[in-house]
């Protein structure tokens, strides 16, 4: 079975959004076993819809495609789907109900350009979009021989409706009936490409569990892709190679699945069994953000006291006297400090952090890189990872 990826948009053929749909469809058809030959992107019109539609049913047997379901005038990916099947549109009463109560629960009256969301190419199955308002299409066409799922273009959406409804669509396509299971491994603490030097041989392509690396803001994820007769079989494959990143990797690993590094953080805090509070200068609240927003999600979050934050333009001190004040204050067990940022020759910044228990002080510094935004989160991050290690060596 082949498989072409498809993206709709002017968003997308214009350059001002960076197709990120296509790149993670065709990760997920990999790890299902379906080599993806084509990569499309079509602008919002008919013609070029059309075109892109044609030819992909000429030359795969599936179709994954994102975006134009919205309900202005210029999402046309039905029309488009209706013409390339010879097909009428037509309403379902269904899809209708779906969405008039989507609004209804909100309150709003729907919108009558929404109705066009409840209409489909005759002969299509509807995929629910439990996350939105538009419906996708899965639709067979070419005679039946290409089979062609259109999703929304919003990336939250289109990944549920995958995961609830196109994935299994496609696992019950194969020939071979096999299951899969994946499991997510978090990391913080190292680079991509250091990540990957640590797992010698496991990121690698048609290796058995399949393992891929991706990066979020200095979040590094593995994700670990298991094919099997049945889910015993892929857990007992997942499991082995999970010990084996676990043993590479050491502290690396902070979590699974969706864990965020915070909600790491306070746990070790609090297995721990200490308590914890900071003062930040040069990371604009964020580390009492991520704490306190963890701290709300956990029922041990109570060993979070508290964060002070001071404008940069505080003189407040360096970073073992701001630690050595936010345990004092709030009499936790460890204070931690992130200091002013100390600008470089090379024009970035660099700011200390520092641990103050009752062992003494420990610093560490953090170069700063990346852009503004993404230098903040990635510090504020370091910062509260440090807690973790200490945290993790003492528990
Ligand atoms: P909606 O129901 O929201 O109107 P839609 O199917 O019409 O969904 P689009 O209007 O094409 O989707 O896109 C909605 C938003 O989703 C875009 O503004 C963009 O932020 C994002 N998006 C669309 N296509 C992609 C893509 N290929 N990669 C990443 N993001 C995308």
């Amino acid at each position: 079975m082949r498989a072409e990826v498809i993206a709709i948009g002017d968003e997308l053929t214009s350059g001002q959004r960076l197709d990120t749909n296509s790149q993670w469809l065709s990760a997920e058809l990999g790890v299902l076993g379906v080599p993806v030959v084509f990569h499309t992107t079509a602008a919002d019109t008919l013609e070029a819809g059309v075109e892109a539609f044609r030819a992909a049913a000429d030359r795969a047997d599936l179709v994954v495609a994102t975006g134009g379901l919205g309900p202005t005038a210029d999402d046309l990916t039905r029309d488009v789907l209706a013409a390339v099947a010879g097909s009428p549109l037509e309403l379902s009463p269904e899809a209708l109900t779906a969405v008039e109560s989507r609004f209804a629960r909100r309150g709003m009256p729907m919108p009558e350009s929404n109705r066009r969301q409840a209409v489909f190419p005759r002969g299509s199955r509807i995929i629910p979009n439990p996350e939105g308002t538009a419906p996708g299409i899965d639709l067979d066409v070419a005679g039946g021989r290409t089979r062609i799922f259109a999703l929304p273009g919003v990336p939250a959406e289109m990944r549920t409706m995958w995961r609830d409804t196109v994935m299994p669509a496609i696992l019950g396509m194969l020939p071979e009936r096999a299951t899969i299971v994946q499991r997510r491994i978090k990391c913080f603490g190292a680079g991509e490409s250091a990540i990957e030097a640590m797992l010698p041989d496991l990121v690698r392509r048609g290796r058995d569990p399949l393992v891929g690396i991706t990066a979020h803001e200095a979040t590094i994820t593995l994700r670990i892709a298991a094919r099997g007769r049945d889910e015993a079989e892929c857990q007992g494959k997942i499991a082995d190679t999970e010990a084996t990143i676990r043993n590479c990797l050491g502290p690396l690993v902070y979590g699974v699945e969706d864990d965020e590094l915070e909600d790491a953080v306070v746990a070790a805090v609090a297995a721990a069994g200490m308590t914890l509070a900071t003062a930040e200068v040069g990371t604009d609240g964020r580390v009492a953000a991520l704490l306190a927003q963890a701290a709300a999600r956990s029922p041990q979050g109570g060993c979070f006291r508290g964060g002070r934050v001071l404008p940069r333009s505080a003189d407040a001190g360096l970073a073992d006297a701001l630690a050595a004040r936010a345990r004092a204050e709030h009499d936790a067990a460890v204070g931690l400090g992130i200091g002013p940022v100390e600008p470089m020759a090379d024009g970035r910044g660099e700011i200390e952090v520092a641990l103050v228990t009752d062992a003494g002080v420990e610093r560490f510094r953090h170069m700063l890189g990346g852009g503004a935004f993404l230098a903040g989160s990635r510090a504020a991050k370091f910062a509260i990872d440090q807690v973790r290690r200490w945290a993790l060596a003492r528990g």
